[in-house]
């Protein structure tokens, strides 16, 4: 049976040029080409679930702006729920300001805007109906996840949560969790143990798993994950691809997880599904738009 996965998070807007180099404080420089591309994790993770398949409903919030337009277009065409997106008057819609000179290196600013606007009230209580899982970032306001993770577990919809941004979490708050996805930094930041052997991975993991979460995944780049469950703890390898753009890597990993746990697979196999997702994407450019579709993985596969 096919679950619905409920995404609620960040909805963004990147706006990338490329240029030689980054200006110096009162300087301007003459850029390149400049891209306009869907981001934000939560629509990043709810694109990648929806083109492999999953039954997806997305909860945001946008301005009354062009960029909030264009986005909700954008999750239509992917086939996504976003009956329970809001918008609101008061605040643009979330963007990002990125700079990427002659090296490859960015300079990024976000501009939230209406997504730390995200509030409780702005989510009925039908947004959850029919939910089989959830999967939720931090780039939307601190309360608004621990109260969506609250209503979760009081509906018995199992709960994702893929803590990044990094930040320290408060006590309390993985209690009842069922997964939680850190990348090597954010599990840093959160358990203050640095990840740079196996043996700190498995600290690590106990760290998290005795804070309430069933079952932990580190994320580790091109080497794959540590995964720590009832009935597998240890590294799973990532495919070995030529990488050319990671952006949006990790992102592409938890909406690919979400979409096999929703199809009920045990979570050691879906954790496999969503290393090879994710290896897809970082061969080529983009954020949302690098995320496969179903066929490109079955492709991979044979
Ligand atoms: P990002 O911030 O770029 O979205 P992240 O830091 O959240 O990524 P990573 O741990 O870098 O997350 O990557 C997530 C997953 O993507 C990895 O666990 C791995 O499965 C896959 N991945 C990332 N980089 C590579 C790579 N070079 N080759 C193959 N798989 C990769």
């Amino acid at each position: 049976m096919k679950q619905k996965v409920l995404v609620i998070g960040s909805s963004n807007t990147d706006m990338v040029v490329k240029t030689e180099h980054f200006p110096k404080p009162g300087e301007t420089v003459l850029g390149g080409t400049f891209l306009m591309n869907p981001g934000g994790k939560g629509a990043n993770q709810a694109v990648a679930a929806a083109r492999l398949g999953a039954d997806v409903r997305f909860v945001a919030k946008t301005g009354n702006d062009i960029f909030g337009k264009q986005a909700r277009e954008g999750f239509r065409k992917e086939g996504i729920d976003i009956s329970f997106m809001t918008e609101t008057a008061e605040l643009a819609s979330g963007i990002a300001l990125i700079t990427v000179n002659a090296q490859g290196q960015n300079e990024i600013v976000v501009a939230s805007g209406a997504n730390m606007d995200l509030h409780p009230a702005d989510i009925p209580e039908l947004a959850f109906e029919n939910a089989g899982l959830a999967l939720l970032q931090l780039e939307i306001p601190r309360e608004t996840v621990r109260w969506a993770l609250q209503q979760c577990a009081g509906r018995n919809i199992r709960t994702v949560l893929n803590p990044a941004p990094g930040a320290p979490l408060g006590p309390g708050f993985l209690d009842g969790l069922y997964l939680i996805t850190p990348n090597e930094t954010e599990t840093e930041l959160i358990t203050g143990i640095t990840v740079d052997s196996e043996e700190a991975l498995e600290r690590a993991a106990q760290h998290l798993l005795g804070s309430g979460v069933q079952n932990v995944i580190i994320t580790l780049g091109s080497r794959g994950i540590y995964l720590a469950s009832e009935h597998f703890t240890g590294m799973i390898a990532a495919p070995v691809v030529e990488a050319v753009d990671t952006t949006a890597a990790g992102d592409v990993f938890n909406g690919a997880l979400l979409k096999a746990l929703a199809d009920e697979a045990p979570l050691e196999e879906a954790c496999r599904f969503a290393c090879t997702a994710a290896a897809i994407s970082v061969t080529r450019m983009g954020a949302q738009s690098s995320a496969p579709f179903l066929h490109e993985l079955h492709s991979y596969n044979e």
